[in-house]
Parts: C-alpha cells; sequence; structure tokens
C-alpha cells in the first residue's frame, strides 16, 4: 500500500513524499481512510508507531476546506505533556507545509499573552494541554461550538496524570457533532469507559506493541546495596564501563526530586549532564531538550513524565537509576534506544526492595532477566549494610548529604570520565552565559500545576527527607548555562 492510496489531499501527498515516507506504517494505513470518512477512531497504539502522522494527515487533508474564525478553533488536538503538544506542532507544519494554516499552541509554563493574540487571529488547528486550554476557556478567550475534530492523545497518560476530569470537561463542551479522534497505548477499564462516553461507533484500529524485546537491545539488571550513594556509585561506573560505546543516554529516574538529586550530583563529578523534569520551566526543558536532541548533551536525567512519547531518534544507552514502578514503563524507557533498527544497551539498577517490580517485568517481557554481576543474591553483607545514621539527631549529622565517603575523595575515575565530559560543554557553557534568561530558576507558573500549588512548589515529605536540609529546589547553583539558552517556543 502507498499513502496515495489512503485518500490524502495532493498537497498532503507532496509534503509527506518531501518527508521521505514511502509507505504508511500500520497504524496510518488503518486509521487515515477512516478518519477522512469522517468517522470516530480509537486508535490502540503507542509513539514510535506513526500516529502522529495517522491523525495529522487527515486533518490536514479535511482542514483545506473553510477557513478559521477569531476564538473559534476549529480542530482541537488534547496532549499530556507541553514536549508532545510541541512535537504534535511540529508535525503540522512538517506535513502542513503547503497549507496556510494558523497553528495555536496552548501550553503551560509561557505566556497567557501571546497565546491569546493567536486565538484572536483564529485558528485552525489548536494543540493544548487540558489545563492550559481550560484556563483560555474561563478566561473567555475560547469558544469551543466550532470544533469540528477532537483528537484525544496519550488518554492512558492522561489518566496516569490525572487529567480524566478535564478532558470530560472539555468533552462536553464540544458540538457533539464533531469527529473524535482517540489514541492510547493501553485500555484501561476508565479509559474503555471514556471512549464508550464520548465515541460514536467508533472504528477501532489496533496495532501490535513494538517488540519489547528488540534483540537490538542488551537488557542488563545490575545489583545494588543498600548504602545510600550505592546506586549513584553504580551508575557512574557503569557510565564509564562504557566509555567511548556510550554516545549519549537517558538516566531514568522514578521521581522528579531523585532527578534533581542525581543530575546535581553527576555535574559535581564532572559529568556532561541535563535533566528533564515537570517542574522546571517550559524554556529550560525545551532547551535540554533541543541540546540533547542536537548532540550537545551526553546524560539526560529525566522522569517518566517528562520524557514519555519523545521522538528522540539515537539514544545508545538508557538506565533506569530507579526500577520503573509499572512494567508498562520499562517498555517505554528502554524503547528509547535502539529505534529505527540501530542496537542500543539498557541498564536497570536493582535493590532488594525492588526484586518485585523486575519479577513483574520479566513477565511482561517474556525474558528471563539477565543479570550483569549476578542477581540480588550474590550480594556481600557489606553491600547490604546501610550506613545510614539512626536516632534522633541523624538527619542533622554528619550524613547530610548522603554523599559516599569514596565519592568525595575518589579522583582516581577522573581521566576516564574526561571521555565521557563532551568537549563542547565547556564552549556552550561560555557562549550561552550571555544568553541566560533574567529568572532562570523562577518557579514555572503552570495553571496546570496551580490546582495543586502545594505540589508542585515544594517535594512530598518523604521526598525532603532524601534531601540535603540547606540543598535549594531545582537544581540550586548548580544549574549549567546551557540551560539557560533562549529558544524559541
Ligand atoms: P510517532 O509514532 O508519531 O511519534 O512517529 C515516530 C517516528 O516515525 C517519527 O519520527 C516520524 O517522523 C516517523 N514516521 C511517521 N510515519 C512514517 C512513515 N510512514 N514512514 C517512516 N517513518 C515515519
Amino acid at each position: 500500500m502507498t499513502f496515495s492510496d489512503l485518500g490524502l489531499s495532493p498537497k498532503v501527498l507532496s509534503a509527506v513524499t518531501d518527508a521521505g515516507y514511502t509507505e504508511p506504517t500500520p497504524i496510518q494505513a488503518g486509521a487515515i481512510p477512516h478518519a477522512l470518512a469522517g468517522k470516530d477512531v480509537l486508535g490502540i497504539a503507542q509513539t514510535g508507531t506513526g500516529k502522529t502522522a495517522s491523525f495529522v494527515l487527515p486533518m490536514l487533508t479535511r482542514l483545506e476546506r473553510g477557513r478559521a474564525r477569531a476564538r473559534m478553533p476549529r480542530t482541537l488536538i488534547l496532549e499530556p505533556t507541553r514536549e508532545l503538544a510541541a512535537q504534535v506542532e511540529e508535525n503540522f507544519v512538517k506535513y502542513g507545509k503547503n497549507h496556510r494554516l494558523n497553528i495555536a499552541l496552548l501550553i503551560g509554563g509561557v505566556s497567557f499573552d501571546e497565546q491569546e493574540k493567536k486565538l484572536e487571529r483564529g485558528a485552525d488547528v489548536l494543540i493544548a494541554t487540558p489545563g492550559r486550554m481550560l484556563d483560555h476557556f474561563e478566561r473567555g478567550k475560547l469558544l469551543l461550538t466550532g470544533v469540528e475534530i477532537l483528537v484525544i492523545d496519550e488518554a492512558d497518560r492522561m489518566l496516569d496524570m490525572g487529567f480524566i476530569p478535564d478532558i470530560e470537561r472539555i468533552c462536553k463542551l464540544i458540538p457533539f457533532t464533531r469527529q473524535t479522534l482517540f489514541f492510547s497505548a493501553t485500555m484501561p477499564p476508565e479509559i474503555t469507559k471514556l471512549t464508550q462516553q464520548f465515541l460514536q461507533a467508533p472504528v477501532r484500529v489496533e496495532v501490535s506493541r513494538p517488540a519489547t524485546t528488540a534483540t537490538n537491545i542488551t537488557q542488563r539488571f545490575v545489583k545494588v546495596g543498600s548504602k545510600p550513594w550505592a546506586k549513584r556509585d553504580k551508575l557512574r561506573k557503569l557510565i564509564d564501563d562504557e566509555g567511548e560505546t556510550l554516545k549519549n543516554a537517558i538516566i531514568f529516574c522514578n521521581r522528579k526530586t531523585e532527578v534533581a538529586t542525581l543530575f546535581r550530583s553527576l555535574v559535581r563529578h564532572e559529568y556532561d549532564a541535563g535533566a528533564l523534569h515537570g517542574d522546571m520551566d517550559q524554556r529550560a526543558r525545551m532547551a535540554m531538550l533541543e541540546n540533547f536532541r542536537k548532540g550537545n548533551l551526553k546524560l539526560l536525567v529525566a522522569s517518566d513524565v517528562a520524557a514519555r512519547g519523545l521522538d528522540i531518534p539515537d539514544v545508545s544507552h538508557i538506565f533506569n537509576f530507579d526500577v520503573p514502578i509499572h512494567a508498562d514503563d520499562y517498555v517505554h524507557r528502554i524503547g528509547r534506544t535502539g529505534r529505527a533498527g540501530r542496537s542500543g544497551k539498557a541498564f536497570t539498577l536493582v535493590s532488594r526492595a525492588d526484586q518485585k517490580y523486575v519479577d513483574t517485568i520479566g513477565k511482561l517481557i517474556g525474558l528471563d532477566t539477565e543479570w550483569l554481576d549476578g542477581d540480588l543474591s550474590t550480594l556481600s553483607a557489606e553491600d547490604d549494610a546501610d550506613e545510614r545514621p539512626r536516632g534522633r539527631n541523624a538527619r542533622r549529622g554528619g550524613h547530610k548529604d548522603d554523599t559516599a565517603p569514596q565519592e568525595k575523595a575518589d579522583d582516581a575515575r577522573k581521566p576516564r570520565r574526561e571521555a565521557i565530559k563532551s568537549d563542547n560543554a565547556e564552549r556552550r557553557t561560555r557562549k550561552d552565559a550571555d544568553e541566560a534568561p533574567a529568572h532562570p530558576r523562577q518557579p514555572a507558573k503552570d495553571p496546570q500545576r496551580s490546582r495543586a500549588p502545594e505540589r508542585a512548589a515544594r517535594p512530598e515529605r518523604s521526598d525532603r527527607h532524601e534531601q540535603r536540609e540547606d540543598a535549594p529546589l531545582g537544581f540550586g547553583d548548580d544549574m549549567p548555562a546551557f540551560m539557560k539558552v533562549s529558544v524559541k517556543s
């Protein structure tokens, strides 16, 4: 099958050809003809399957008729994260190069004013995160009665992030006569209920998961002891041991506070590292991603939410600093490497407390878990000793930053680290220092999070216990200058 068999317009076909695509992916072949026919579509597919084009291409074809009116967008695409929303916008720009469409991106972390101006001018396509979209609606800047096509993307991730009530509300604000294109990687009961409520006789298009255990990804589990610094020690050793074969890596943590702590630790040890988590302002997140995509940054420490669905084509290594609690997240994480047939490596650090999660992952991927250097039963008594001071003054006492004594003194590995440090890092730091925004460390003003200001502004109780008492939130004084580079968003 070719793209021209699908019923797309000549303008769209020409842009697809220019993008270099010759054959539609299964989700595209399955969804596009129905979407063009105006039917509701339930697409069960995850990122990496070409699902973005499966809704962008028919939307572009259908938008060729009619034009935008002020404050009344014709189509609405809801995305769970700002990065995914920005990625969909890029797709509209790429495939819509032969169209003159007005696109408005409504995401948190950036000013309302510019977004309002775009809405005033009339948007054909509105790409939004649910919280920011509702904020505009509540300010009276947006009318949803003109929406002809609604796309709900990554619905299961919306569920994880607590957006389902917002989605239900938005669905009720849009005319019943609309067309709905709904995408989710999995179908938990809450999502099934949502589709029953808001889709009309949908055509179901399901594509199989990309192989979870692609043979081109080497997966290894790595035992770690229970000392507070054991994981950071082990991670550095793994990175050093990979040497030149490590082109770049994403290091996943389960919580955003852990992202910040690990990032600070890596920078302190002179690794070329950056971080991506939900509490960073949008400008910093975009700059960080851009640097990583361009190869200016070797190690990206990230949370699942921030990294989910991102299309970063060439990642050589994945490190799971924390074992993911949901086995599905393991598949998503390691799927960041080994893309397009390249080979990749994934290492997962495992302590005794993680055993049950590893077992679930093993069942999901249907493979025996392979250990790098012996499984947990081979941990020595010394590895197992938890040296955290106990008692009333423990947290104020000598163990303030969980830093291993040897970590502080250890300079022996420095020469090897130099190989990991990008030559560009220093040059970049000097160049970018001049371009730093005025208040790079201001907390993001994201209405999505302003709904839970306490949570957004401060780490949760248990998180705070893990941090130094004097530790600044965010990245403190360790924020590298390249994070402050200004980007167009
Ligand atoms: P997505 O699942 O939408 O995130 O797309 C994953 C990647 O596949 C993106 O880099 C797209 O540019 C690429 N892609 C989408 N459709 C095709 C196609 N028909 N042939 C080759 N690559 C594609």
